[in-house]
């Protein structure tokens, strides 16, 4: 007897944490020591939880043992809303909000509540692989619209509006973004926003590192933007606030609602389907957006974050055939290895070879959704000396490698 996977994961994919991994623990287990930089966890780096956060979770553990409502505890559903209705979003209420088990789990119920079989969902590439593989189980199509490397990954809107079709639902725009650090400006925003509106798109803006800015680059909340279109944006503690473990973001619906009234009631089923996101870390979420703890010391100049991001980017493209785009936000780099110098072929063996002699982890590019195996992601979390040490290590691999 075979018990085999569904058929619907046929087409579904997740490499941040895909088949390498088995090869990163069995080389632990064999006693080397393996430098990770596939997640982006705050918490293996030395960042601390800001003090205040743990604080506050543990002062209301004891109240935190029951089931919350389905959308989360009202303190903090108050403290999200008052968040984005100081940030040009006025009419979001407690009701719009949706508090979850980390972004992932509300990325996935947003996209199962909406989609039919066959419809389409644009997506960038590269992408945060979870909105592909959800819209893929989903039984949609991921349709992505390509992010132009030599405009400072910023989304081609010609390519993207050559991609809409009638079977198109929605628009997804990771704002700044996994895996480029691109952030994107109000122009650009506004262009794909207009695309959004003519051709009668939800709009998911996935912001989760809107915090997390360099160079005096400016976010603007997609919903913001445009409170005549149904938006839902994503955010959440696990990266500003290095709170990953506690797995705890929100989803704020802003818009005409009544365009979405029946959509809504399938995502308010899935909601009370997973019965409440996890009461303790619920209790963060007031602690983190109306305490004084911030990111800004990590991000501005002499800041741990903007220090280890210039150094990811200078030593990057100091790697003969390689290029690297300055990123402007988020916590990754997305270097190119040029084809006429690094003749990659399989991008995932590229990977694996680098584990497997450097000790060392990244993302191999396709895991992203970029359609050529010429990329590759690296966290800009490490320790500043600990980074330049890895690249230039990456460098002496790439000199002698051939596939
Ligand atoms: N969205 C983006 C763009 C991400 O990079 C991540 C995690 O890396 C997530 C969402 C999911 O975050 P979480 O589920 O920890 O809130």
């Amino acid at each position: 007897m075979q018990f085999k996977q569904s058929s619907k994961m046929a087409d579904v994919c997740y490499e941040i944490r895909g088949p390498v991994i088995e090869h990163a623990d069995a080389l632990e287990e064999a006693g080397h020591s393996v430098l990770r930089l596939n997640t982006g966890n705050p918490a293996l780096f030395g960042f601390e939880a800001p003090e205040e956060i743990l604080q506050d979770v543990i002062r209301n553990l004891s109240r935190a043992h029951g089931y919350t409502e389905s959308r989360g505890i009202l303190a903090a559903r108050r403290a999200v809303a008052q968040h984005y209705q100081g940030r040009g979003l006025p009419e979001v209420g407690v009701d719009d909000i949706y508090l979850g088990n980390g972004v992932s789990e509300l990325i996935s119920m947003a996209v199962q509540a909406l989609l039919d079989d066959g419809d389409e969902v644009l997506i960038p590439a590269p992408d945060f692989p979870l909105w592909t593989a959800v819209t893929t189980l989903a039984g949609g199509k991921a349709v992505h619209y390509l992010c132009d490397e030599s405009a400072d990954w910023l989304p081609d809107l010609d390519d993207l509006a050559s991609k809409i079709t009638d079977r198109t639902r929605a628009l997804v725009i990771i704002n700044p973004n996994n895996p480029t650090g691109a952030v994107y400006p109000r122009e650009l925003l506004e262009g794909m926003l207009d695309l959004a509106r003519r051709h009668q798109l939800l709009v998911f803006a996935d912001e989760i590192y809107d915090r997390i800015l360099y160079d005096g680059e400016i976010h603007h909340h997609a919903a913001a933007l445009a409170p005549d279109l149904v938006c839902l944006t994503f955010s959440g503690l696990s990266k500003a606030y290095r709170v990953a473990g506690f797995r705890s973001g929100w989803l704020v619906l802003s818009g005409p609602q009544q365009h979405a009234a029946d959509y809504l009631e399938g995502l308010g089923t899935l909601a009370s389907m997973r019965l409440c996101p996890n009461a303790p870390a619920q209790y963060a979420v007031q602690a983190a957006l109306g305490g004084r703890q911030s990111i800004d010391e990590l991000v501005l100049p002499g800041g741990r974050l903007r220090e280890q991001r210039d150094v990811a980017w200078e030593r990057l493209n100091e790697i003969p055939g390689v290029s690297c785009v300055k990123p402007r936000g988020a916590l990754y780099a997305f270097p190119r290895l040029d084809p006429k110098v690094h003749r990659i072929h399989d991008d995932e063996k590229f990977v694996l070879d680098l584990l497997l002699r450097e000790k060392i982890q990244v993302v191999q590019g396709t895991g992203f959704n970029w359609p050529r195996p010429d990329h590759f992601r690296i966290l800009t979390l490490p320790y500043a000396d600990d980074l330049d040490a890895a690249i230039r290590r990456i460098g002496r691999f790439l000199a002698g490698y051939r596939q």
